[in-house]
């Protein structure tokens, strides 16, 4: 418990002494410094030079060693995956690309540990540097029993693909939802570190949410918290894949945007065609852009609420340039958030940041390395089939 919060602080703050790390934690001094003794012989955390601070003795200040291992992190939210080999600070030393031949769960993890070996070999390094393996998936994962519950895209229903993969390459392996690894990317590697309290909204052909409260990622008991793309925003609105009516999803993710366009005539087929025709001022595109903000909006004040929350970043492709979206969706949360909070709500609009996301696959295991969930590998069998 005290060691993942001396490495938490730690990953989060770069550098501080052991008299800082006592203040942060309430631990005793001497629990720090012998837990500190261990991660120092371990070779985890390194110290780096001193402060002097007052006339007392200089500090020696610590920081983690951030080449002390590696993680390789996989995206898969198609067939085509994507892999990086990482620091422990998620700066990917190769990384490669690779079509999935079938979802097939054997297949799979067979294809999966074939490019953790090519990125090893890439990387120049040997299997015993290797941390751990962090997958990230779309649909409902179970990321405390390691497996995919339930994905609409993988065709899977409870499938041990962390066990599987962890098996075949004698490496931990952790899995988590693609949102959620979005999520963990934010509070491990962006600007987002220090806050205590965020959400991040991610919304492609499905809508999910991710959120930091209390400085711990939030995942529900079943591990299926963020799915608000299914929150019913219309009354007997439209079909949902899920089967259920009026869901935000049926309205404002990116198939339903192109699906209602053409269901008005318009000849679109891409993302690219309808913010082609958002530009060119079509007043139908501009109202479905419009509505889709709105009920985004509503669905997001009720989370803000919910959850006390202050900072949104918002991922969406249907962001477009005249800022139809992105101003209704600001007004609908303006109008529907209770506005007897005190708190300024920030609402940072990105378009996409896959770089960041890919180093988040690999941020699902070192989030588990600094919240003490992973044990070292021992040996060193990386040729193991
Ligand atoms: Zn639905």
């Amino acid at each position: 418990m005290l060691r993942s919060k001396l490495l938490r602080e730690l990953y989060q703050q770069h550098t501080l002494s052991r008299a800082d790390l006592t203040r942060l934690t309430g631990a005793s001094s001497a629990s720090v410094t012998q837990i500190i003794r261990e991660l120092l012989d371990e070779g985890v955390v390194q110290e780096q030079g001193s402060q002097q601070e007052g006339l007392g003795r200089p500090r020696v200040m610590l920081c983690i060693q951030q080449d002390f291992r590696c993680v390789v992190g996989i995206r898969m939210v198609s067939q085509e995956i994507h892999a990086s080999l990482m620091n422990l600070r998620g700066h990917s030393l190769c990384q490669l690309t690779h079509h999935l031949t079938s979802f097939e769960p054997h297949q799979v993890t067979a294809e999966l540990a074939e490019v953790v070996h090519k990125l090893i070999l890439q990387g120049g390094i040997s299997k015993d540097k290797l941390l751990g393996v962090g997958l990230a998936l779309s649909g409902i994962v179970d990321a405390r029993q390691n497996l995919c519950v339930y994905s609409f895209l993988l065709g899977w229903k409870h499938v041990p693909i962390g066990e599987m993969l962890e098996k075949r390459l004698s490496v931990p392996v952790r899995v988590d939802n693609d949102v959620n690894s979005i999520t963990i990317a934010q509070k491990l590697f962006s600007e987002m570190r220090l806050e205590r309290y965020f959400t991040v909204l991610y919304i492609g052909e499905g809508i999910g949410a991710g959120f930091y409260h209390d400085d711990e990622l939030l995942t529900g008991r079943n591990n299926a918290a963020g799915e608000i793309g299914h929150f019913t925003v219309v009354r007997n609105g439209r079909l949902c894949i899920c089967g259920k009516r009026g869901c935000l999803q049926a309205y404002a993710s990116t198939d339903s945007l192109l699906h209602q366009a053409r269901e008005q005539g318009l000849d679109i087929e891409t993302l690219e065609d309808l913010h082609h025709a958002a530009l060119q001022g079509d007043p139908e595109v501009l109202r479905l852009l419009n509505f889709a903000g709105q009920l985004v909006g509503l669905a997001l004040s009720y989370v803000i609420d919910t959850l006390d929350i202050q900072k949104v970043i918002v991922y969406a492709p249907t962001c477009n340039t005249e800022r139809t979206f992105q101003n209704a969706l600001l007004e609908a949360v303006h109008h529907h958030s209770l506005p007897l909070v005190d708190s300024p709500k920030t609402i940072l609009f990105k378009p996409g940041e896959p770089e960041l996301w890919l180093a988040g696959a690999g941020g699902i295991a070192i989030n588990a390395f600094l919240n003490d969930q992973l044990k070292l590998p021992l040996t060193a069998s990386v040729h193991e089939r």
